[in-house]
């Protein structure tokens, strides 16, 4: 179960730059890491934890609406993002095993889930792909990684989540699911591993070098044990 931004694409830097020169225009502070800690939860949470912090009340409806509209306006006036270095290779590897690759992302920018099937074709299915346009909660609930499991009939100990951003990876942790975080961006791998991270990449080509040995270990009865040793304590 793929995160996409930041994970397929290479596009926080833009969303994060976006983000914070927005807010300042309204007159609120967002640096770019803070940017970078929010990955994941919808524009309007995103006001709200600010404009609570600087004002110590919510952003008004219309608020949020110019203020998001702003965002969306400026993000697209950035360079298109470009696909994430190793995670065709990877896709394709995992596609050729059988195993089925599915997106899961709290992004509604049409203009990026249509780039999908262009960047990666024949690796996913539309009506296995779960957006914004699916989901009530979004990141950090678990239910966005819920629903792909309840999309594809899959157990939680029959999936990997692979996750960029803090709240990403509190959302599959959540969700009962084995996630792998592969930091793309500039915070440190303790936030990460803070959020419950099982495994962690520095990138996506280490993510794709490391592939195989990772599906060994994930097929290897011994794993297996272990792995559903962790998941029936957690439950506990
Ligand atoms: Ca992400």
């Amino acid at each position: 179960l793929f995160d996409m931004d930041g994970v397929l694409f290479n596009s926080m830097p833009n969303h994060a730059e976006s983000w914070h020169k927005v807010m300042l225009r309204f007159g609120f502070g967002l640096s770019r890491d803070e940017a970078y800690m929010h990955e994941g939860r919808t524009g309007a949470s995103t006001i709200n934890i600010i404009s609570r912090r600087e004002r110590g009340h919510d952003a008004t409806e219309e608020e949020i609406k110019a203020i998001y509209q702003a965002k969306t306006e400026e993000f697209n006036k950035c360079p298109m993002a470009e696909r994430m270095p190793g995670a065709y290779e990877v896709l394709t590897k995992i596609k050729e095993e059988g195993l089925i690759p599915m997106v899961v992302t709290g992004s509604g920018q049409t203009s990026l889930l249509d780039r999908l099937n262009h960047n990666f074709p024949g690796i996913f299915k539309k009506e296995l792909m779960v957006t914004a346009f699916n989901v009530k909660y979004g990141k950090p609930n678990p239910e966005p990684y819920l629903m792909a499991l309840k999309k594809a009939h899959l157990q939680p100990n029959e999936a990997l989540v692979i996750e960029n951003a803090p709240l990403g990876v509190q959302a599959g942790v959540a969700a009962g699911i084995f996630t792998i975080a592969v930091n793309t961006g500039p915070l440190p791998d303790q936030v990460l591993w803070d959020e419950g991270a099982n495994l962690l990449f520095p990138s996506m080509p280490a993510f794709n070098e490391n592939w195989e040995i990772l599906k060994n270990l994930f097929t290897s009865t011994l794993c297996l044990q272990i792995l559903r040793k962790i998941q029936n304590d957690k439950t506990k």
